[in-house]
C-alpha cells in the first residue's frame, strides 16, 4: 500500500512525523506537505505563482520519501497525484495529524479537511486525523489511524467520500470507544482586538471563543467532549435538493 501523507500545519509539525515514523512500518508513505503552517487556508490552490518542491529526510529511510512545497495542503495532493506517483500510484491520501481540533463547521476552513477532500476529488480515498486539544502527544492518534487505514483499505470508501476523524488527547488506553457521528455544529464568537501601529494605522487581532450551539449524542462534537474517537464520513453534496424543487415553483421564466 502506497499511502501519501499531507498536513496544514507544515512539515516540520510534531503530527506529521510521529504518523509518518508510524505508517512506515506497515505501508510506503510519500510525504508532501506545506513548507511552512497553513492552517485555516481551507481549499485554496497556487496558481499565480511557481511550486518549488524540495526533498527533504524525516528519516524514515526504507522506500519512503518526504518533500515539502511552498503551497497549500490541496497543491500538496495535487502535486503528490499529479507529478510523484506516476511509478508508483498513491492508494490512499491521510491528512493529518492536524493540532487542533476539526470538528464541525471547523471543516470548512480547515486546510487537514480540504487535503483529504483534494484525495477525493482525484478519486483516491482519504482520512483527515485531528488530536483535538493539548497535551499534542500523538502516541493514541498514530494507533486511531493506524486502525482505520486498514478498514478503509480493506473496505474502501464510496466515490467522493472522506472520513473526517478527530482523536481527544490522553493515553490510548483512556479513549472510550470509536463513535461514529455526524458533523455538530460548532461556531466561533468572533472577536477583533483593535491596535494602533507605530505610524498611526488601526489594525485587528482576530480571536475567537467556541460556541457549541448543538450537541446531541450523534455529533462529533458530542463525542469528543465524551472522550471518544470521533469517525464522520464527509462527501460532497452542496444542492439543497428540497429548495430545488420549491425553485422550481417561483416561476423564473425569462
Ligand atoms: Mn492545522
Amino acid at each position: 500500500m502506497h499511502i501519501v501523507l499531507v498536513n496544514d500545519d507544515g512539515i516540520g509539525a510534531p503530527g506529521i512525523g510521529a504518523l509518518a515514523q508510524h505508517i512506515a512500518h506497515f505501508a510506503t508513505v510519500t510525504v508532501v506537505a506545506p513548507d511552512r503552517q497553513q492552517s485555516a487556508t481551507s481549499h485554496s490552490i497556487t496558481l499565480h505563482k511557481p511550486l518549488h518542491v524540495d526533498e527533504v529526510d524525516l528519516g524514515l529511510g526504507g522506500p519512503h520519501r518526504a518533500f515539502q512545497v511552498n503551497g497549500t495542503p490541496a497543491d500538496c495532493v495535487k502535486l503528490a497525484v499529479g507529478a510523484f506517483c506516476e511509478h508508483q500510484p498513491a492508494d490512499l491520501i491521510v491528512s493529518g495529524i492536524n493540532g487542533g481540533a476539526n470538528l464541525g463547521l471547523d471543516i470548512v476552513y480547515s486546510g487537514t479537511a480540504s487535503a483529504a477532500a483534494e484525495g477525493v476529488l482525484l478519486g483516491l480515498p482519504a482520512i483527515a486525523i485531528s488530536l483535538t486539544d493539548a497535551p499534542f502527544h500523538y502516541e493514541a492518534s498514530v494507533v486511531v489511524a493506524q486502525r482505520l487505514i486498514e478498514k478503509v483499505a480493506s473496505h474502501g470508501l464510496p466515490e467522493g467520500t472522506y472520513l473526517n476523524v478527530n482523536v481527544p488527547p490522553g493515553p490510548y488506553e483512556a479513549l472510550k470507544g470509536m463513535a461514529i457521528t455526524r458533523i455538530g455544529v460548532r461556531k466561533y464568537r468572533n472577536s477583533y482586538e483593535k491596535r494602533i501601529d507605530p505610524l498611526g494605522r488601526s489594525y485587528y487581532w482576530q480571536a475567537g471563543t467556541i460556541v457549541n450551539l448543538r450537541n446531541e449524542p450523534d455529533t462529533d462534537v458530542h463525542a469528543i467532549e465524551h472522550g471518544m474517537v470521533s469517525v464522520t464520513p464527509i462527501h460532497f453534496d452542496f444542492t439543497n435538493g428540497q429548495l430545488l424543487a420549491t425553485l422550481k415553483t417561483w416561476d423564473l421564466s425569462l
